[in-house]
């Protein structure tokens, strides 16, 4: 196992699969690639994003999420899925989804060998969830909902759903969506906004989640630290599970974070909040380099890892 320059292991790799997607969420970050190259077309092959997992188990990548864009989109996300499945080195395969085309993907998704899910859905009441998502179709979230208990039912768990809390949009929602969740039987992940393309908009919709967090810390019944980025997870009484994702102003985030990002065209991504230091492993893989000549820019995309909160 490799270990960056401040001492921490990389065992989780999450990879855009596509700058796509058939929502256009108010907040979205696009996986921090709405800087450099945001704008490439350019998408990897089931073959180059295997053999970029493949280059990373030698380095000890043992957990790979599949990101966007929205990557049920693409239609051989199954052949993707498949493939890094075969790898023996990966423990968890898991899929980040806005839920709107999981109801008809779920059983091919199991058959593929996807392990578990997360599905974002920022609130409950659908005049909120179309003023955030604008999304055309008619849409609400009893529809994903569906999609959520069939994959449960199927085995898709533990599933989480993601949740940005936006200041004055959706965080009323924050005690209807924790019922829905225990209700469901899934974890929550409340999540704090992090900057994205739209300065005004972030300063306007960001809420420090700590105090939130105090408020639920109060009636937890039992509470628990994820190794990933420092998470706290408290336990509920009525059965909830809350999960809180902290990555803004939060050092001990960027001290445990685990993680390497892949871009959807194909660039190694140290940090999700800069763009100065991407690896193009697409292009040399493209021009047929070996594996050892890819092993390299793996080495230097961990090597140039830095903590966020030191810049
Ligand atoms: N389309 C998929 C989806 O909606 O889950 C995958 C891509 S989306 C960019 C992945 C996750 O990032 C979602 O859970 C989304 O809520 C979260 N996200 C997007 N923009 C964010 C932001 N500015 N701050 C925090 N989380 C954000």
């Amino acid at each position: 196992m490799i270990t960056d320059k401040y001492g921490r292991y990389v065992d989780d790799i999450r990879i855009s699969v596509t700058k796509k997607c058939n929502l256009k969420c108010i907040y979205c970050h696009h996986e921090g690639q709405w800087q450099n190259d945001f704008n490439k077309n350019d998408e990897m092959t089931p073959d180059e994003i295997y053999k970029i997992v493949e280059i990373g188990t030698k380095f000890g990548i043992k957990k790979v999420k599949l990101t966007g864009g929205e990557p049920l989109i693409r239609n051989d996300i199954y052949e993707i899925i498949s493939k890094i499945s075969k790898l023996n080195e990966i423990e968890d395969i898991s899929l980040v989804t806005n839920g709107t085309l999981l109801k008809d993907s779920v059983k091919k998704l199991v058959e593929s060998g996807l392990k578990r899910i997360n599905v974002s859905l920022d609130c409950l009441e659908p005049s909120i969830y179309k003023n955030i998502t604008k999304s055309n179709n008619n849409l609400i979230p009893n529809d994903i909902i569906e999609g959520i208990k069939l994959a449960i039912a199927h085995g898709l768990t533990p599933l989480k759903l993601n949740m940005v809390v936006l200041k004055g949009v959706n965080d009323t929602e924050i005690e209807r969506m924790i019922e829905l969740s225990s209700d469901l039987g899934a974890t929550l992940q409340l999540i704090e906004l992090v900057p994205y393309r739209e300065r005004e908009g972030f300063l306007k919709f960001h809420v420090d989640l700590s105090n939130i967090e105090e408020k639920i810390k109060k009636s937890a019944v039992k509470t628990k630290i994820r190794e990933l980025q420092k998470r706290m997870i408290y336990f509920l009484e009525n059965g909830a599970i809350i999960e809180f994702v902290k990555p803004y102003h939060n050092p001990e985030f960027c001290a445990n974070c685990h993680r390497i990002r892949v871009t959807s065209a194909g660039r190694l991504k140290p940090c999700l909040r800069t763009n100065t230091n991407l690896i193009n492993i697409l292009e040399p893989l493209r021009e047929g380099k070996s594996d050892k000549e890819l092993e390299k820019l793996f080495i230097n995309a961990i090597e140039c890892r830095k903590p966020y909160y030191l810049d």
